[in-house]
């Protein structure tokens, strides 16, 4: 099948999706003409939510955009992308530090499948140190959340790190 690549998807773990993915998604939403965010499974990253939970809080908060959609994933990035008929692989980055792991990792799956690109969009400066490592702990420790995750995600991050407190 030959790919679109008009069409992009936005690969990640998202637990949980915050502002600096969404900032991603609405730059990119205006330069492909459809944009599907993938959310995938990093069994190292122990997440605290679920696949379909995620999936769940990234549908809610993209609903406004017409052109952009979620969906899971099991496997390889490029595989699930080239089965979407997609052609381009969309990456956020936040520092150098991104970017030598992000080269890599797209050298590598430009090998695995070289009809599909790698584009990357730089992270606002408001957002680059915005990431999903940091701020589980600071939930955890009861920081505050609203200027990183959008009011339904950060209810739902609230609500888990109550859940695993009182299950310890
Ligand atoms: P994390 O769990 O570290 O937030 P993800 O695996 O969910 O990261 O990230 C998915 C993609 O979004 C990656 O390309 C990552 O570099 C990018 N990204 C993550 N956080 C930001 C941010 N604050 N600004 C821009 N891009 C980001």
């Amino acid at each position: 099948m030959a790919l679109d690549h008009r069409i992009a998807v936005y690969t990640g773990t998202f637990d949980p999706i915050h502002r600096g993915h969404l900032d991603i998604i609405s730059r990119g939403r205006v330069i492909f003409d459809r944009l599907i965010v993938g959310v995938g499974n990093n069994p190292e990253k122990e997440p605290y939510f679920s696949l379909e939970e995620r999936v769940e809080l990234v549908r809610k908060v993209v609903a406004p955009y017409p052109n952009v959609e979620a969906r899971g994933f099991e496997g390889l990035a490029v595989a699930f992308v080239r089965q979407l008929g997609a052609g381009v692989m969309l990456r956020g980055l936040r520092t150098t530090s991104d970017m030598e792991s992000e080269f890599t990792m797209s050298l590598m799956n430009l090998n695995m499948d070289p009809e599909i690109e790698t584009v990357f969009l730089m992270a606002k400066e408001g957002y680059s140190h915005v990431s999903g490592t940091l701020l589980r702990p600071i939930a955890d420790h009861g920081g505050p959340l609203e200027k990183f995750l959008p009011p339904p995600v950060k209810e739902a991050l609230e609500r888990r790190v109550r859940d695993r407190q009182s299950r310890r």
